[in-house]
């Protein structure tokens, strides 16, 4: 065995890691591609499913779930900020990985199929609110650890992802998104960003590209007939970032050391 296998056997790294997808049929590919089964609920109030696999049970994989009162999947900002937190309090993950699918652009280069890695930042653009102070909260700005290693080993490409509760774009969002060059477009990365960052929990996305955002065709159109050979790609290059964080173990936040999460000030009366 090399050290670090021996490190992991006698469970001296930290190595636990969580995937969180919003959709069902982006997680799927992902799920059987790890060998993965549903173990249940990870809350009894939300339709919040839990996967892992008995061979690595070190990795965890959550979905967002279906809407009990429309019937669809639970995207964006609200489902995936209470998953992304049930996630760190129930799994304790070393890192939380977000995979799913995003717009590109193809005034960047991007192309349907593409995969990016989240990179230097994860930002909201609609959240404008234009009084100082607030206008960088709204933004964001959160940082990732540096995945241009673990990108150039996988063949695929970094760019920070824009977060925003629509699929459909306004020009406002669109100029925001430009101002930080903004590669993907999706509605979950930058909550579960937020999350991560309270708990001190290093995070980054994996983001197939299903439609294009500035093109004619309609992103709706584009995500619809794209999104099995995207969520396809999608689940190769995750378990290949798996994979990757496997051999090579979990990248801390950019120039600075991992810190411990600080509990300060929990109400004891609750
Ligand atoms: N019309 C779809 C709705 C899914 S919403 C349906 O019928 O199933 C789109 C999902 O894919 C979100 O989880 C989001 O993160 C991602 N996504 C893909 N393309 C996007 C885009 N152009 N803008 C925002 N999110 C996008």
């Amino acid at each position: 065995m090399h050290l670090r296998e021996t490190e992991l056997a006698l469970g001296l790294i930290d190595n636990t890691i969580v995937i969180l997808v919003a959709m069902k049929p982006e997680a799927m590919p992902i799920v059987e591609a790890l060998g993965m089964e549903l173990g249940g609920r990870l809350h009894p109030c939300y339709p919040i499913e839990h996967y892992s696999s008995v061979k690595r049970p070190h990795i965890h994989l959550v979905i967002n779930g279906v809407c009990p009162r429309f019937g669809v999947d639970n995207v964006a900002s609200q489902p995936a900020t209470i998953a992304a937190f049930l996630c760190i309090e129930r799994l304790h993950p070393s890192i939380l990985l977000n995979a799913g699918t995003a717009g590109g652009f193809q005034s960047a280069g991007s192309s349907i199929g593409d995969v990016y890695l989240s990179y230097p930042k994860v930002y909201f653009h609609d959240r404008r609110i234009p009084i100082p102070g607030f206008q960088e909260f709204g933004l964001g700005s959160y940082p990732c650890p540096d995945v241009r290693p673990i990108a150039k080993a996988l063949g695929v490409k970094t760019g920070s992802v824009s977060t925003g509760n629509s699929l459909s774009s306004i020009t406002e969002d669109l100029e925001i998104m430009k101002g930080y060059e903004g590669r993907a477009k999706d509605m979950e990365a930058a909550a579960i960003a937020w999350v991560a960052e309270q708990h001190h929990v290093p995070f980054f996305a994996i983001k197939a590209i299903t439609d294009l955002v500035d093109t004619d065709k309609p992103v709706q159109e584009a995500f619809l007939e794209n999104l099995a050979t995207a969520s396809a790609q999608l689940a190769l290059k995750t378990v290949e970032v798996v994979e990757y964080l496997e051999s090579h173990g979990i990248p801390a936040l950019d120039g600075t050391e991992r810190m411990e999460p600080k509990c300060e000030a929990i109400d004891p009366r609750i």
